[in-house]
Parts: C-alpha cells; sequence; structure tokens
C-alpha cells in the first residue's frame, strides 16, 4: 500500500472509531480492545443522540394520544418499522414485530406459532450449533407436545449443509429452526437453500438471525424464510429492542401470548377480540426509544454498507487466525470462517477463563465459556472456550495486542510450571 493510500484508510478508520463513544473506554490502564462484538456492538453516537432526543423532546408513549408529540412519538416509531421492513427486504411492514431481542422473538414463534402448529408425533428440527435462544425454546415444546426434536448433523465448519438438513428430514418434520450465521463457530448458512429443503418437506422455516444480519444482509422474501429473528444490540443498536419478521399470512394465524395494552380490537366481558400483526404481538408500552434508536442504527449500516464493513472484518480476522495458527499452543475451531469475525479457540493448558483474565489485565475484552450454547460445546468436545469477535471498527494494531496477549497467556504455563 502507498503511504497516502495508508494514511488515508488511517485517517477514515479514525473517524469511524470517533463515532463510537466506547471505543476510548480505558481498561486496566489499557485503551480498550474491544473483541467482545458478537455479545454486543459498540453503540454510534447517531443512535445514541436519537435516543437523547427522544428523552429530552418528545419522551411520550405512542398510539394513546392525539396530541401533537404523541403522534411524533408514534409517527417515528412506526417509520422505524417500515425502514426495518425495507432493511429485510420485506414486502409489507405489518411483517415486523418488535420485540425485547432474539430471544423473545424465538420464543413469540415457539409459544405461538409453534404451538399452534406442533402435534404428538412431529419432529422439530434443530442443529447443535445452536444459541440457546434458539434450542430450549423448540426443546420444551417438543417435550409438551409428545414431538421429536431431531438435530442435523453440522459439518467440521459447524454448519448444517442443504443434504444433511435433507437427511434430517422425515414425512413427519413440522419446523425447521436454524441459526444464520453461528455465535460459537461463525459457520454461516446457506439460508435460502435450507428454507428451500424445509418448504419441499412439508416444513415451515424459522431462522435465528442474532449474528446473521450484522454480517451477511438478509433478504426474507428471497430467502423464504418463514420466521426472522434479530436484537438490535449485536447490530450497533440499542439493548432491549429485537425483531422479529413472519410472512403475514402466518402472523395472521398465530394468537397472542401477552395480554394487555394497545393489542386489542374489542375486550368484551368474556370474551376479547385481537388487534391485527403485528400490534396483536405488541402488548403494553413498547420500548420506545430503543426502536427508534434501531432505526438509527440501520441508517448507520446502510450509510457504511455490508461489502466495506465485511471487507474490514474479514480482512481483521483473516490476520488473526492466521497470526494464532503460528502459536503451538494455539487451537483454533472454526479457522475458515472468517465472514462473522468470530475466532473460537484454546490455549492449551489454561482453563478459557483463566486465559480471560489475563486479556482483560491487557485491556482486552472477549468472551469465555459455553457462548449460550452448551449443545455445541459437546460437539466439541469442550466445556468452555475463549471467544473473539472482531467488527469492522477494530484495527490491525488491536489484533496485534491480541496475538501478543495470546502469547503471553501461552508464556504464563512456563511461568507456572
Ligand atoms: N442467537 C444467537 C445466534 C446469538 O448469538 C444470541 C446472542 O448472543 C441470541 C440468539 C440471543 O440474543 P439476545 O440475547 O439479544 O436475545
Amino acid at each position: 500500500m502507498s503511504s497516502s493510500l495508508h494514511e488515508c484508510c488511517l485517517k477514515r478508520s479514525e473517524a469511524i472509531r470517533n463515532e463510537f463513544p466506547m471505543l476510548s473506554v480505558v481498561e486496566n490502564g489499557h485503551p480498550m480492545v474491544y473483541f467482545n462484538n458478537a455479545a454486543t456492538a459498540m453503540t454510534p453516537k447517531s443512535v445514541i443522540n436519537a435516543m437523547t432526543e427522544y428523552y429530552e423532546e418528545y419522551g411520550v408513549n405512542i398510539a394513546r394520544g392525539v396530541d401533537a408529540i404523541g403522534y411524533r412519538a408514534t409517527h417515528l416509531f412506526e417509520a422505524t418499522r417500515v425502514k426495518v421492513a425495507d432493511f429485510l427486504g420485506a414486502e409489507r411492514s405489518d411483517s415486523v414485530v418488535f420485540t425485547r431481542g432474539t430471544t423473545a422473538a424465538l420464543n413469540l414463534v415457539c409459544s405461538s406459532f409453534g404451538n399452534l402448529v406442533v402435534e404428538a408425533g412431529d419432529e422439530i428440527i434443530v442443529s447443535g450449533g445452536e444459541h440457546h435462544a434458539n434450542y430450549i425454546p423448540w426443546q420444551q415444546l417438543a417435550k409438551n407436545k409428545g414431538a421429536q426434536l431431531v438435530l442435523a448433523e453440522l459439518d467440521e465448519d459447524g454448519k448444517v449443509t442443504p443434504e444433511a438438513l435433507q437427511k434430517a428430514m422425515t414425512p413427519k418434520t413440522k419446523l425447521v429452526a436454524l441459526f444464520h450465521i453461528s455465535n460459537v463457530m461463525g459457520a454461516v448458512h446457506d439460508v435460502k437453500a435450507l428454507a428451500k429443503v424445509a418448504h419441499d418437506g412439508g416444513a415451515y422455516f424459522v431462522c435465528d438471525g442474532a449474528q446473521g444480519i450484522v454480517h451477511d444482509q438478509i433478504n426474507v422474501v428471497e430467502t423464504d424464510v418463514d420466521f426472522y429473528a434479530f436484537s438490535g444490540h449485536k447490530l450497533f443498536g440499542p439493548t432491549g429492542v429485537g425483531v422479529l419478521y413472519g410472512k403475514y399470512d402466518l402472523l395472521k394465524r398465530m394468537p397472542p401470548i401477552e395480554f394487555g395494552g394497545e393489542m386489542i380490537s374489542l375486550v368484551d366481558v368474556y370474551d376479547t377480540t385481537f388487534a391485527d400483526p403485528p400490534h396483536r404481538f405488541e402488548a403494553g408500552t413498547m420500548p420506545i426509544a430503543e426502536v427508534i434508536g434501531l432505526g438509527k442504527a440501520i441508517d448507520y449500516v446502510n450509510r457504511y454498507g455490508y461489502c466495506a464493513m465485511q471487507r474490514r472484518v474479514e480482512y481483521l480476522t483473516s490476520i488473526a487466525v492466521e497470526k494464532l495458527q503460528a502459536q503451538p499452543n494455539v487451537t483454533i475451531y472454526n479457522p475458515h470462517n472468517y465472514a462473522s469475525g468470530i475466532i473460537c479457540f484454546n490455549i492449551e493448558g489454561i482453563h478459557p477463563h483463566d486465559a480471560a483474565g489475563i486479556y482483560d489485565r491487557e485491556g482486552i475484552s472477549l468472551r469465555a465459556g459455553h457462548h449460550c450454547s452448551q449443545p455445541m460445546m459437546r460437539e466439541l468436545k469442550q466445556f468452555a472456550t475463549l471467544r473473539a469477535s472482531l467488527a469492522f471498527y477494530n484495527t490491525e494494531e488491536e489484533v496485534e495486542r491480541f496475538v501478543e496477549a495470546t502469547e503471553m497467556a501461552g508464556d504464563f504455563l512456563d511461568i507456572l510450571f
């Protein structure tokens, strides 16, 4: 790279980092290296400002009053629904239900739709690579209904191929629930091909997009998913808000699972009729500031562009993987999955929690544990792993510090023994 191009890249990287106030936090005396983006990503100022503006200028409830201020809040809330629908490539905005996050969205599909369609003797397919949020609800539904939970086989990269899904399907398969990108292995599913296998076999397809939405732009119509769930906080937006996309005719068949304000059509003495989707599923006061903040996060992603973000993530992840691979005591469980920014690894002889303590001492934040995916730990035959997860705002220098800290953690063993 020429020196002027290099300088230009540095300036751009600095400008981007300045948009994220948390990136200048100091941890244990070091500028923080934030490599825990798959857990929660940092939030840009535009999102924070939009939420502050709501609280300072028009922080009232929505859909309840006829006053101008209430109208402004309602309008911005509903405009975000349209923005989310466009972002997902959905045909209609009333296919978008706001929830507390991916977990709440998947529980809603399971408790309402799953409960409606799954019967005793049916089969529900998941994989061992799911986050607990896309595993336990289906496991419990199967248990309660006398249905069978079936695990589709994972390949060595941690994904279910369409062929593997086909193998797991039987005439009894009622529903398939799989991740878009896995949070442990960072494996990327061919969502369109998997949805087709499910549909050809007469089953519904639910997709957990918590990680996928960040790295692989989804089009819900092209992929033909029946349901797609994601969280705001992984997409550079606020916590406490998420989305369930559902095909409208399926949402229309689903009963609400929460009852209260603003989800009804008519409350009679002994019965109630409910509002149409999506409001039927949005009982009570919604996270208004967070929904508006999510809209700003989507603006941010659209402004930066998926391609540019992904180029950075894949480049940084590839150099981190290459450098870690040069350390003989490091085992990387997913050496080929650069697209997610996730590196799942262990350092020989050191428990991941102890290693995470060493990283923390160096100001590096990453995750250690089972990553809310004990089935995947079972697949890997590990109790826990380390997980570094990179975002487009991370830098080569941060990768360098991470690699050095890994070496240091390895040397720690030599000091002990
Ligand atoms: N699914 C996947 C793949 C995830 O990575 C996560 C969070 O880490 C979830 C579901 C749950 O998301 P949330 O905690 O935002 O509901």
